[in-house]
Protein backbone atom coordinates (compact mmCIF):
# COMPACT_ATOMS: atom_id res chain seq x y z
CA UNK A 1 0.00 0.00 0.00
CA UNK A 2 1.47 3.56 -0.65
CA UNK A 3 2.41 5.77 2.38
CA UNK A 4 -0.39 7.59 4.28
CA UNK A 5 -0.67 10.88 3.61
CA UNK A 6 0.32 13.58 5.74
CA UNK A 7 -2.21 14.97 7.69
CA UNK A 8 -1.26 17.76 9.87
CA UNK A 9 -1.35 18.61 13.02
CA UNK A 10 -1.10 15.31 14.39
CA UNK A 11 -4.18 15.50 17.08
CA UNK A 12 -7.17 13.63 18.07
CA UNK A 13 -9.28 15.44 15.52
CA UNK A 14 -6.75 14.57 12.61
CA UNK A 15 -6.59 10.55 14.11
CA UNK A 16 -10.66 10.53 13.63
CA UNK A 17 -9.93 12.12 10.15
CA UNK A 18 -7.74 9.91 8.96
CA UNK A 19 -9.40 6.74 10.62
CA UNK A 20 -12.46 7.48 8.41
CA UNK A 21 -10.88 8.27 5.15
CA UNK A 22 -7.64 6.68 5.32
CA UNK A 23 -7.83 3.82 7.73
CA UNK A 24 -4.09 2.75 8.38
CA UNK A 25 -5.23 -0.88 9.44
CA UNK A 26 -7.09 -0.75 6.41
CA UNK A 27 -6.66 -4.14 4.28
CA UNK A 28 -7.89 -3.75 0.58
CA UNK A 29 -10.09 -6.69 -0.48
CA UNK A 30 -9.93 -9.49 -3.29
CA UNK A 31 -10.83 -8.31 -6.19
CA UNK A 32 -14.12 -9.56 -7.64
CA UNK A 33 -13.85 -11.28 -10.73
CA UNK A 34 -15.33 -8.61 -12.72
CA UNK A 35 -16.92 -5.35 -11.78
CA UNK A 36 -19.54 -3.36 -13.13
CA UNK A 37 -17.95 -0.08 -12.42
CA UNK A 38 -14.34 0.50 -11.23
CA UNK A 39 -13.98 4.20 -10.00
CA UNK A 40 -10.86 6.11 -9.55
CA UNK A 41 -10.85 8.99 -7.37
CA UNK A 42 -12.89 9.38 -4.20
CA UNK A 43 -13.89 13.39 -4.01
CA UNK A 44 -17.59 13.35 -4.46
CA UNK A 45 -17.60 12.59 -7.92
CA UNK A 46 -15.82 9.09 -6.80
CA UNK A 47 -18.32 8.53 -4.02
CA UNK A 48 -21.61 9.88 -5.06
CA UNK A 49 -21.09 6.91 -8.18
CA UNK A 50 -20.17 4.11 -6.29
CA UNK A 51 -22.72 4.61 -3.64
CA UNK A 52 -25.42 4.99 -6.20
CA UNK A 53 -24.51 1.99 -7.86
CA UNK A 54 -23.74 -0.14 -5.21
CA UNK A 55 -27.06 0.97 -3.97
CA UNK A 56 -28.61 0.23 -6.90
CA UNK A 57 -27.18 -3.15 -7.12
CA UNK A 58 -23.94 -2.77 -9.04
CA UNK A 59 -20.69 -4.72 -7.92
CA UNK A 60 -18.52 -1.72 -7.83
CA UNK A 61 -14.44 -0.79 -6.53
CA UNK A 62 -13.30 2.28 -5.56
CA UNK A 63 -10.20 3.46 -5.68
CA UNK A 64 -8.11 6.33 -3.81
CA UNK A 65 -4.87 7.26 -3.67
CA UNK A 66 -5.05 9.64 -0.53
CA UNK A 67 -7.96 10.42 1.25
CA UNK A 68 -11.30 9.59 0.88
CA UNK A 69 -13.48 12.37 0.20
CA UNK A 70 -11.23 14.65 -1.90
CA UNK A 71 -10.50 18.07 -2.07
CA UNK A 72 -14.07 19.32 -0.32
CA UNK A 73 -13.99 17.58 2.94
CA UNK A 74 -10.08 17.33 3.04
CA UNK A 75 -9.01 20.56 1.73
CA UNK A 76 -11.73 22.62 0.12
CA UNK A 77 -15.27 23.24 0.85
CA UNK A 78 -15.54 22.03 4.47
CA UNK A 79 -12.90 23.61 6.28
CA UNK A 80 -13.04 26.48 4.43
CA UNK A 81 -16.55 26.89 5.83
CA UNK A 82 -15.98 26.64 8.82
CA UNK A 83 -13.04 29.28 9.19
CA UNK A 84 -15.25 31.39 6.88
CA UNK A 85 -17.75 31.10 10.02
CA UNK A 86 -15.38 31.68 12.33
CA UNK A 87 -14.08 34.96 10.19
CA UNK A 88 -18.01 36.21 10.03
CA UNK A 89 -18.30 35.95 14.03
CA UNK A 90 -15.10 38.38 13.96
CA UNK A 91 -16.52 41.10 11.70
CA UNK A 92 -20.06 40.70 13.40
CA UNK A 93 -18.05 41.93 16.95
CA UNK A 94 -16.36 44.20 15.17
CA UNK A 95 -19.69 46.15 13.47
CA UNK A 96 -21.47 45.14 16.87
CA UNK A 97 -22.03 48.36 18.21
CA UNK A 98 -23.60 49.77 14.93
CA UNK A 99 -25.96 47.21 16.58
CA UNK A 100 -26.52 48.95 20.45
CA UNK A 101 -23.94 46.70 21.44
CA UNK A 102 -20.60 47.24 23.14
CA UNK A 103 -18.26 44.79 22.94
CA UNK A 104 -15.21 45.20 25.89
CA UNK A 105 -12.26 46.43 24.51
CA UNK A 106 -9.68 43.43 23.88
CA UNK A 107 -11.33 41.12 21.36
CA UNK A 108 -8.97 38.37 20.27
CA UNK A 109 -9.27 35.74 17.91
CA UNK A 110 -7.55 32.90 19.06
CA UNK A 111 -6.09 31.48 15.62
CA UNK A 112 -5.01 28.10 17.27
CA UNK A 113 -8.79 27.67 18.37
CA UNK A 114 -10.43 28.72 15.71
CA UNK A 115 -8.41 25.89 13.72
CA UNK A 116 -9.28 23.37 15.79
CA UNK A 117 -12.37 24.06 15.71
CA UNK A 118 -12.50 23.00 12.32
CA UNK A 119 -10.01 20.14 12.49
CA UNK A 120 -12.84 19.16 14.90
CA UNK A 121 -15.69 19.77 12.70
CA UNK A 122 -14.38 18.25 9.24
CA UNK A 123 -13.33 15.03 11.34
CA UNK A 124 -16.84 14.90 12.54
CA UNK A 125 -18.43 15.20 9.04
CA UNK A 126 -15.85 12.51 7.41
CA UNK A 127 -17.73 9.89 8.68
CA UNK A 128 -20.06 10.33 5.92
CA UNK A 129 -17.20 9.76 3.52
CA UNK A 130 -15.46 6.61 5.95
CA UNK A 131 -13.92 3.92 4.02
CA UNK A 132 -15.53 1.33 6.48
CA UNK A 133 -19.38 3.33 6.20
CA UNK A 134 -18.57 2.60 1.31
CA UNK A 135 -17.63 -1.12 2.75
CA UNK A 136 -20.82 -1.20 4.51
CA UNK A 137 -22.46 0.30 0.95
CA UNK A 138 -21.45 -3.20 -1.04
CA UNK A 139 -18.30 -0.88 -2.03
CA UNK A 140 -14.83 -2.66 -2.42
CA UNK A 141 -12.77 0.01 -1.33
CA UNK A 142 -8.91 0.06 -1.97
CA UNK A 143 -6.04 2.28 -1.40
CA UNK A 144 -4.06 3.09 -3.40
CA UNK A 145 -3.11 4.89 -6.86
CA UNK A 146 -5.19 3.39 -10.42
CA UNK A 147 -3.79 2.84 -13.51
CA UNK A 148 -5.45 1.32 -16.07
CA UNK A 149 -3.66 -1.74 -17.94
CA UNK A 150 -5.51 -3.17 -20.18
CA UNK A 151 -8.55 -2.15 -22.83
CA UNK A 152 -10.60 -3.30 -19.63
CA UNK A 153 -8.09 -3.48 -16.10
CA UNK A 154 -7.48 -0.86 -13.64
CA UNK A 155 -4.15 -1.86 -11.42
CA UNK A 156 -4.14 -0.55 -7.91
CA UNK A 157 -1.91 -1.66 -4.66
CA UNK A 158 -0.49 -5.08 -6.96
CA UNK A 159 -4.00 -5.78 -7.87
CA UNK A 160 -5.99 -5.68 -10.77
CA UNK A 161 -9.76 -5.19 -11.01
CA UNK A 162 -11.05 -5.86 -14.26
CA UNK A 163 -14.01 -3.97 -15.19
CA UNK A 164 -17.44 -3.66 -17.63
CA UNK A 165 -16.91 -0.06 -17.02
CA UNK A 166 -14.86 2.61 -15.36
CA UNK A 167 -15.27 6.06 -14.18
CA UNK A 168 -12.09 8.37 -14.05
CA UNK A 169 -13.20 10.99 -11.07
CA UNK A 170 -9.81 12.21 -10.09
CA UNK A 171 -10.02 15.84 -9.56
CA UNK A 172 -7.60 18.43 -9.85
CA UNK A 173 -4.94 20.15 -7.94
CA UNK A 174 -3.74 23.65 -7.63
CA UNK A 175 -1.80 25.02 -10.02
CA UNK A 176 1.79 26.11 -8.96
CA UNK A 177 2.32 29.81 -10.52
CA UNK A 178 5.11 30.10 -12.07
CA UNK A 179 6.59 33.29 -10.59
CA UNK A 180 10.73 33.23 -10.21
CA UNK A 181 11.65 32.21 -6.71
CA UNK A 182 8.30 31.42 -5.21
CA UNK A 183 9.14 27.63 -5.26
CA UNK A 184 12.50 28.46 -3.59
CA UNK A 185 10.74 31.37 -0.81
CA UNK A 186 7.77 28.64 -0.28
CA UNK A 187 4.04 28.79 -0.36
CA UNK A 188 1.51 27.38 0.56
CA UNK A 189 -1.92 26.25 -1.35
CA UNK A 190 -5.10 25.00 -0.26
CA UNK A 191 -3.36 21.63 0.38
CA UNK A 192 -1.37 22.82 2.85
CA UNK A 193 -3.10 26.51 3.99
CA UNK A 194 -5.52 24.23 6.41
CA UNK A 195 -2.69 22.67 8.13
CA UNK A 196 -1.52 25.80 10.02
CA UNK A 197 -1.46 26.24 13.32
CA UNK A 198 -0.23 29.77 14.15
CA UNK A 199 -1.30 32.74 12.35
CA UNK A 200 1.14 34.78 9.71
CA UNK A 201 1.19 38.13 10.31
CA UNK A 202 1.65 39.28 6.83
CA UNK A 203 0.22 37.03 4.07
CA UNK A 204 0.12 37.00 0.62
CA UNK A 205 -2.75 35.69 -1.40
CA UNK A 206 -1.87 35.22 -5.18
CA UNK A 207 -5.39 35.01 -7.20
CA UNK A 208 -8.75 37.17 -6.56
CA UNK A 209 -11.03 33.95 -7.64
CA UNK A 210 -13.37 32.26 -5.69
CA UNK A 211 -10.83 30.18 -3.41
CA UNK A 212 -8.05 33.19 -3.37
CA UNK A 213 -10.84 35.80 -1.82
CA UNK A 214 -12.73 33.73 0.06
CA UNK A 215 -9.45 32.85 1.93
CA UNK A 216 -8.23 35.80 1.83
CA UNK A 217 -11.07 37.81 3.81
CA UNK A 218 -11.50 35.07 5.96
CA UNK A 219 -7.27 35.54 6.76
CA UNK A 220 -8.08 38.99 7.11
CA UNK A 221 -10.96 38.91 9.67
CA UNK A 222 -8.96 36.25 11.56
CA UNK A 223 -6.38 38.69 12.04
CA UNK A 224 -3.32 38.30 9.72
CA UNK A 225 -2.36 41.38 7.11
CA UNK A 226 -3.34 41.16 3.98
CA UNK A 227 -2.02 41.57 0.33
CA UNK A 228 -4.48 40.09 -2.02
CA UNK A 229 -3.04 39.85 -5.58
CA UNK A 230 -4.99 39.83 -9.00
CA UNK A 231 -4.28 40.02 -12.45
CA UNK A 232 -7.36 42.27 -13.21
CA UNK A 233 -9.13 45.56 -13.01
CA UNK A 234 -11.38 43.88 -9.88
CA UNK A 235 -11.50 40.56 -7.64
CA UNK A 236 -13.70 37.86 -8.71
CA UNK A 237 -13.70 39.16 -12.56
CA UNK A 238 -15.94 36.30 -14.10
CA UNK A 239 -18.96 37.75 -11.68
CA UNK A 240 -20.65 40.89 -13.05
CA UNK A 241 -18.40 43.96 -12.09
CA UNK A 242 -21.38 45.49 -10.33
CA UNK A 243 -21.58 42.48 -8.17
CA UNK A 244 -17.85 42.19 -7.79
CA UNK A 245 -17.71 45.75 -7.09
CA UNK A 246 -19.36 45.12 -3.64
CA UNK A 247 -17.67 42.49 -2.71
CA UNK A 248 -14.49 44.24 -3.38
CA UNK A 249 -15.60 47.20 -1.48
CA UNK A 250 -16.22 44.96 1.50
CA UNK A 251 -13.03 43.76 1.16
CA UNK A 252 -11.42 47.34 1.49
CA UNK A 253 -13.23 47.60 4.59
CA UNK A 254 -12.14 44.68 6.05
CA UNK A 255 -8.57 46.07 5.53
CA UNK A 256 -6.97 43.96 2.71
CA UNK A 257 -4.69 45.55 0.44
CA UNK A 258 -5.67 44.81 -3.19
CA UNK A 259 -2.94 44.98 -5.95
CA UNK A 260 -4.72 44.81 -9.05
CA UNK A 261 -3.68 44.45 -12.68
CA UNK A 262 0.24 44.28 -11.80
CA UNK A 263 2.45 41.81 -12.70
CA UNK A 264 4.42 39.36 -10.05
CA UNK A 265 7.63 39.46 -11.70
CA UNK A 266 9.62 37.43 -8.89
CA UNK A 267 9.94 36.24 -4.96
CA UNK A 268 12.86 36.47 -2.83
CA UNK A 269 13.75 35.52 0.67
CA UNK A 270 15.23 38.72 2.50
CA UNK A 271 15.62 38.83 6.40
CA UNK A 272 13.35 36.18 7.49
CA UNK A 273 10.51 37.53 4.95
CA UNK A 274 9.43 36.84 1.60
CA UNK A 275 10.26 39.74 -0.70
CA UNK A 276 7.32 40.06 -3.49
CA UNK A 277 8.27 41.93 -6.42
CA UNK A 278 5.43 43.75 -8.28
CA UNK A 279 5.64 45.53 -11.33
CA UNK A 280 2.32 47.64 -11.73
CA UNK A 281 2.54 49.66 -15.16
CA UNK A 282 5.70 51.81 -14.87
CA UNK A 283 5.91 51.32 -11.39
CA UNK A 284 8.10 48.63 -10.01
CA UNK A 285 7.11 47.65 -5.84
CA UNK A 286 8.18 45.51 -3.28
CA UNK A 287 5.75 43.83 -0.72
CA UNK A 288 7.18 41.74 2.36
CA UNK A 289 5.44 39.29 3.78
CA UNK A 290 5.70 36.50 6.17
CA UNK A 291 3.82 33.44 3.97
CA UNK A 292 2.29 33.56 0.70
CA UNK A 293 -0.86 31.27 -0.73
CA UNK A 294 -1.77 30.66 -4.30
CA UNK A 295 -4.79 30.22 -5.44
CA UNK A 296 -4.38 30.99 -9.37
CA UNK A 297 -6.29 27.76 -10.45
CA UNK A 298 -6.77 24.32 -10.85
CA UNK A 299 -4.82 21.58 -12.79
CA UNK A 300 -6.46 17.97 -13.80
CA UNK A 301 -5.22 14.93 -12.29
CA UNK A 302 -4.51 13.11 -15.45
CA UNK A 303 -0.83 11.95 -14.94
CA UNK A 304 -0.26 8.07 -14.32
CA UNK A 305 -2.96 6.83 -15.21
CA UNK A 306 -1.58 5.51 -18.62
CA UNK A 307 -5.33 7.60 -19.81
CA UNK A 308 -3.01 7.19 -23.14
CA UNK A 309 -2.72 3.41 -23.25
CA UNK A 310 -6.69 2.93 -22.77
CA UNK A 311 -7.55 5.65 -25.78
CA UNK A 312 -8.57 8.39 -23.44
CA UNK A 313 -7.93 11.64 -24.66
CA UNK A 314 -7.20 14.50 -22.48
CA UNK A 315 -5.59 17.93 -22.30
CA UNK A 316 -3.28 18.82 -19.78
CA UNK A 317 -4.85 21.73 -18.14
CA UNK A 318 -8.80 21.67 -19.72
CA UNK A 319 -8.59 17.65 -18.17
CA UNK A 320 -10.42 14.88 -19.78
CA UNK A 321 -12.56 15.19 -22.78
CA UNK A 322 -16.09 14.28 -22.46
CA UNK A 323 -19.20 13.76 -24.89
CA UNK A 324 -22.63 15.06 -23.58
CA UNK A 325 -23.49 12.19 -21.46
CA UNK A 326 -19.84 12.31 -19.81
CA UNK A 327 -18.07 8.91 -22.22
CA UNK A 328 -14.72 9.55 -22.96
CA UNK A 329 -13.35 8.75 -25.87
CA UNK A 330 -13.08 5.14 -24.69
CA UNK A 331 -16.60 4.12 -24.84
CA UNK A 332 -16.53 1.56 -22.10
CA UNK A 333 -14.95 4.53 -19.86
CA UNK A 334 -17.01 7.52 -18.36
CA UNK A 335 -15.61 10.94 -16.56
CA UNK A 336 -17.03 12.39 -13.62
CA UNK A 337 -16.50 15.59 -11.37
CA UNK A 338 -13.64 18.06 -11.60
CA UNK A 339 -11.61 16.09 -13.88
CA UNK A 340 -13.58 16.78 -16.98
CA UNK A 341 -15.71 19.72 -16.00
CA UNK A 342 -15.72 23.43 -16.73
CA UNK A 343 -17.68 24.39 -13.76
CA UNK A 344 -15.93 22.79 -11.01
CA UNK A 345 -18.02 22.70 -7.80
CA UNK A 346 -19.24 19.57 -5.54
CA UNK A 347 -22.49 20.31 -6.38
CA UNK A 348 -21.65 19.33 -10.13
CA UNK A 349 -19.71 16.42 -8.98
CA UNK A 350 -22.54 15.13 -7.68
CA UNK A 351 -24.82 16.06 -10.05
CA UNK A 352 -22.72 14.41 -12.76
CA UNK A 353 -21.81 11.52 -10.77
CA UNK A 354 -25.45 10.56 -10.68
CA UNK A 355 -25.89 11.24 -14.42
CA UNK A 356 -22.86 8.93 -15.00
CA UNK A 357 -24.18 5.89 -13.30
CA UNK A 358 -28.01 6.05 -15.51
CA UNK A 359 -25.54 6.36 -18.55
CA UNK A 360 -22.57 3.73 -18.15
CA UNK A 361 -24.90 1.08 -16.29
CA UNK A 362 -28.36 2.21 -17.45
CA UNK A 363 -28.27 2.96 -21.16
CA UNK A 364 -29.11 5.97 -19.92
CA UNK A 365 -28.86 9.61 -22.13
CA UNK A 366 -28.69 11.80 -19.97
CA UNK A 367 -26.64 14.93 -21.15
CA UNK A 368 -24.51 17.46 -19.04
CA UNK A 369 -26.02 20.68 -21.06
CA UNK A 370 -29.03 19.85 -19.79
CA UNK A 371 -27.93 20.82 -16.16
CA UNK A 372 -28.83 23.92 -14.57
CA UNK A 373 -25.69 24.80 -12.57
CA UNK A 374 -25.48 27.50 -9.87
CA UNK A 375 -22.77 28.47 -7.76
CA UNK A 376 -21.95 30.66 -5.19
CA UNK A 377 -18.72 32.24 -3.47
CA UNK A 378 -18.66 32.33 -0.08
CA UNK A 379 -17.51 36.23 0.59
CA UNK A 380 -18.81 38.49 2.95
CA UNK A 381 -21.55 39.13 1.20
CA UNK A 382 -21.84 36.12 -0.90
CA UNK A 383 -21.85 36.20 -4.74
CA UNK A 384 -24.34 33.45 -6.42
CA UNK A 385 -25.74 33.41 -9.87
CA UNK A 386 -27.52 30.75 -12.29
CA UNK A 387 -27.82 30.20 -15.67
CA UNK A 388 -26.93 33.34 -18.09
CA UNK A 389 -25.09 36.58 -17.49
CA UNK A 390 -26.31 39.61 -19.41
CA UNK A 391 -23.10 39.35 -21.45
CA UNK A 392 -23.96 35.61 -22.23
CA UNK A 393 -27.60 36.24 -23.78
CA UNK A 394 -25.78 39.56 -25.86
CA UNK A 395 -23.50 36.84 -27.39
CA UNK A 396 -26.03 34.81 -27.99
CA UNK A 397 -28.08 37.09 -29.86
CA UNK A 398 -31.43 36.65 -27.04
CA UNK A 399 -32.92 40.36 -25.76
CA UNK A 400 -33.35 40.65 -22.13
CA UNK A 401 -35.42 42.51 -19.81
CA UNK A 402 -33.35 42.84 -16.19
CA UNK A 403 -35.17 43.33 -13.10
CA UNK A 404 -33.27 44.68 -9.77
CA UNK A 405 -33.78 44.99 -6.49
CA UNK A 406 -31.38 46.22 -4.12
CA UNK A 407 -31.36 44.71 -0.94
CA UNK A 408 -31.49 48.19 0.65
CA UNK A 409 -35.04 48.40 -0.10
CA UNK A 410 -36.16 44.98 1.32
CA UNK A 411 -36.90 45.57 5.02
CA UNK A 412 -35.28 42.16 6.49
CA UNK A 413 -31.94 43.39 5.06
CA UNK A 414 -32.53 46.88 6.43
CA UNK A 415 -33.34 45.31 9.81
CA UNK A 416 -30.52 42.99 9.93
CA UNK A 417 -28.05 45.73 8.50
CA UNK A 418 -27.39 43.46 5.78
CA UNK A 419 -28.20 46.44 3.02
CA UNK A 420 -24.85 45.75 1.02
CA UNK A 421 -26.35 43.52 -2.07
CA UNK A 422 -29.21 42.54 -4.97
CA UNK A 423 -31.33 40.17 -6.73
CA UNK A 424 -30.71 40.88 -10.17
CA UNK A 425 -33.11 38.48 -12.47
CA UNK A 426 -32.62 38.34 -16.40
CA UNK A 427 -35.93 37.30 -18.03
CA UNK A 428 -35.84 36.71 -22.29
CA UNK A 429 -37.45 40.12 -23.36
CA UNK A 430 -41.33 40.26 -23.45
CA UNK A 431 -41.62 36.89 -21.90
CA UNK A 432 -41.57 35.95 -17.98
CA UNK A 433 -39.00 33.23 -18.79
CA UNK A 434 -35.80 33.11 -16.40
CA UNK A 435 -32.38 33.00 -17.91
CA UNK A 436 -30.49 33.90 -15.39
CA UNK A 437 -29.75 35.85 -11.72
CA UNK A 438 -27.03 37.06 -9.66
CA UNK A 439 -27.75 37.84 -6.40
CA UNK A 440 -25.14 39.77 -3.63
CA UNK A 441 -26.14 38.99 0.02
CA UNK A 442 -25.05 37.59 3.04
CA UNK A 443 -27.09 34.34 2.52
CA UNK A 444 -26.65 34.78 -1.42
CA UNK A 445 -26.20 31.25 -1.77
CA UNK A 446 -29.66 30.28 0.11
CA UNK A 447 -31.39 32.42 -1.51
CA UNK A 448 -30.92 31.06 -5.22
CA UNK A 449 -32.39 27.98 -4.65
CA UNK A 450 -35.41 29.28 -5.37
CA UNK A 451 -34.27 30.73 -8.49
CA UNK A 452 -32.70 27.52 -9.83
CA UNK A 453 -35.88 25.62 -9.06
CA UNK A 454 -37.77 28.12 -11.31
CA UNK A 455 -35.71 27.65 -13.78
CA UNK A 456 -35.18 23.71 -13.56
CA UNK A 457 -39.33 23.51 -13.24
CA UNK A 458 -40.02 26.04 -16.26
CA UNK A 459 -41.48 28.43 -13.98
CA UNK A 460 -41.68 32.24 -15.12
CA UNK A 461 -40.79 34.89 -12.87
CA UNK A 462 -44.58 35.69 -13.00
CA UNK A 463 -44.93 32.52 -11.19
CA UNK A 464 -42.21 33.47 -8.67
CA UNK A 465 -44.50 36.78 -8.01
CA UNK A 466 -47.40 34.85 -6.79
CA UNK A 467 -45.63 32.70 -4.34
CA UNK A 468 -45.91 34.07 -1.05
CA UNK A 469 -42.87 34.70 1.00
CA UNK A 470 -42.58 34.95 4.49
CA UNK A 471 -42.24 38.70 6.04
CA UNK A 472 -39.69 39.34 6.76
CA UNK A 473 -37.09 37.83 4.57
CA UNK A 474 -34.32 38.55 2.56
CA UNK A 475 -35.79 36.31 -0.42
CA UNK A 476 -38.91 38.77 -0.65
CA UNK A 477 -36.42 40.44 -2.81
CA UNK A 478 -36.75 37.87 -5.70
CA UNK A 479 -40.51 38.43 -5.57
CA UNK A 480 -39.99 42.01 -5.40
CA UNK A 481 -38.21 41.27 -8.33
CA UNK A 482 -41.01 39.19 -10.16
CA UNK A 483 -43.48 42.17 -9.04
CA UNK A 484 -41.52 44.31 -10.86
CA UNK A 485 -41.92 42.21 -13.63
CA UNK A 486 -45.84 42.37 -13.16
CA UNK A 487 -45.72 45.58 -13.08
CA UNK A 488 -44.13 45.73 -16.82
CA UNK A 489 -47.11 43.77 -18.25
CA UNK A 490 -49.61 46.80 -17.14
CA UNK A 491 -49.45 48.58 -20.39
CA UNK A 492 -51.17 51.58 -20.94
CA UNK A 493 -54.04 50.10 -22.75
CA UNK A 494 -54.85 47.59 -20.53
CA UNK A 495 -54.37 50.28 -17.62
CA UNK A 496 -57.20 51.72 -19.92
CA UNK A 497 -58.95 49.13 -19.93
CA UNK A 498 -58.96 48.50 -15.80
CA UNK A 499 -59.85 52.06 -15.50
CA UNK A 500 -62.83 52.68 -17.55
CA UNK A 501 -64.43 49.01 -16.13
CA UNK A 502 -63.82 50.43 -12.58
CA UNK A 503 -65.13 53.47 -13.29
CA UNK A 504 -68.60 52.03 -14.71
CA UNK A 505 -68.34 49.72 -11.64
CA UNK A 506 -68.41 52.72 -9.17
C1 LIG B 1 -10.38 25.85 -1.03
C2 LIG B 1 -11.52 25.26 -1.83
C3 LIG B 1 -12.82 25.56 -1.48
C4 LIG B 1 -13.88 25.03 -2.21
N1 LIG B 1 -15.15 25.37 -1.84
C5 LIG B 1 -16.18 24.87 -2.53
C6 LIG B 1 -17.51 25.18 -2.15
O1 LIG B 1 -17.74 25.91 -1.18
N2 LIG B 1 -18.52 24.67 -2.87
C7 LIG B 1 -18.30 23.85 -3.95
O2 LIG B 1 -19.26 23.40 -4.58
N3 LIG B 1 -17.05 23.53 -4.34
C8 LIG B 1 -15.99 24.02 -3.66
N4 LIG B 1 -14.72 23.68 -4.02
C9 LIG B 1 -14.54 22.77 -5.17
C10 LIG B 1 -14.75 21.31 -4.75
O3 LIG B 1 -13.86 20.99 -3.71
C11 LIG B 1 -14.49 20.40 -5.95
O4 LIG B 1 -15.30 20.82 -7.02
C12 LIG B 1 -14.84 18.95 -5.63
O5 LIG B 1 -14.02 18.48 -4.59
C13 LIG B 1 -14.65 18.07 -6.89
O6 LIG B 1 -14.84 16.73 -6.56
P1 LIG B 1 -14.16 15.59 -7.46
O7 LIG B 1 -14.66 14.30 -6.89
O8 LIG B 1 -14.38 15.84 -8.88
O9 LIG B 1 -12.60 15.74 -7.24
P2 LIG B 1 -11.69 15.67 -5.92
O10 LIG B 1 -12.43 16.10 -4.72
O11 LIG B 1 -10.45 16.39 -6.27
O12 LIG B 1 -11.38 14.12 -5.74
C14 LIG B 1 -10.54 13.41 -6.62
C15 LIG B 1 -9.91 12.28 -5.86
O13 LIG B 1 -9.21 11.44 -6.78
C16 LIG B 1 -8.02 10.97 -6.17
N5 LIG B 1 -7.09 10.53 -7.21
C17 LIG B 1 -6.47 11.27 -8.16
N6 LIG B 1 -5.73 10.48 -8.96
C18 LIG B 1 -5.90 9.23 -8.53
C19 LIG B 1 -5.40 7.96 -8.95
N7 LIG B 1 -4.59 7.83 -9.99
N8 LIG B 1 -5.77 6.86 -8.25
C20 LIG B 1 -6.59 6.95 -7.18
N9 LIG B 1 -7.09 8.12 -6.75
C21 LIG B 1 -6.76 9.24 -7.41
C22 LIG B 1 -7.55 12.20 -5.39
O14 LIG B 1 -6.65 11.82 -4.36
C23 LIG B 1 -8.87 12.74 -4.85
O15 LIG B 1 -9.18 12.22 -3.58
C24 LIG B 1 -13.64 24.18 -3.30
C25 LIG B 1 -12.33 23.85 -3.66
C26 LIG B 1 -11.28 24.38 -2.93
C27 LIG B 1 -9.87 24.01 -3.32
Amino acid sequence: MQSIPMVLPHDVHNEALVSNVRPTDWQNPEPAPRYNLVVIGAGTAGLVTAAGAAGLGAKVALVERRLLGGDCLNVGCVPSKCIIRSSRVVADLRDANQFGIQVPQGMEVDFPAVMERMRRLRARISAHDSARRFKGLGVDVFLGEGKFSGPDTLEVAGKTLRFKKAVVATGTRPVHPTIDGLAEAGFLTNETVFSLTERSRRLAVIGGGPIGCELAQAFRRLGCEVTLFHNASHILNREDSDAAEIVQQSFLRDGIRLILNCKTKRVEKRNGSKIIHIECGEREDEIAVDEILAGAGRAPNVEGLNLEGVGVKYDKREGIEVNEHLQTTNPRIYAAGDICLKYKFTHTADATARMVIQNALFLGRKKQSALTIPWCTYTDPEIAHVGMYERDAQEKGIAVNTFIRPLNDVDRAIADGEEEGFVKIHVKKGTDKILGATIVARHAGEMLGEITLAIVGNLGLGTLANVIHTYPTQAEAIKQAADAYNRTRLTPFIKGLFTRWLAWRR
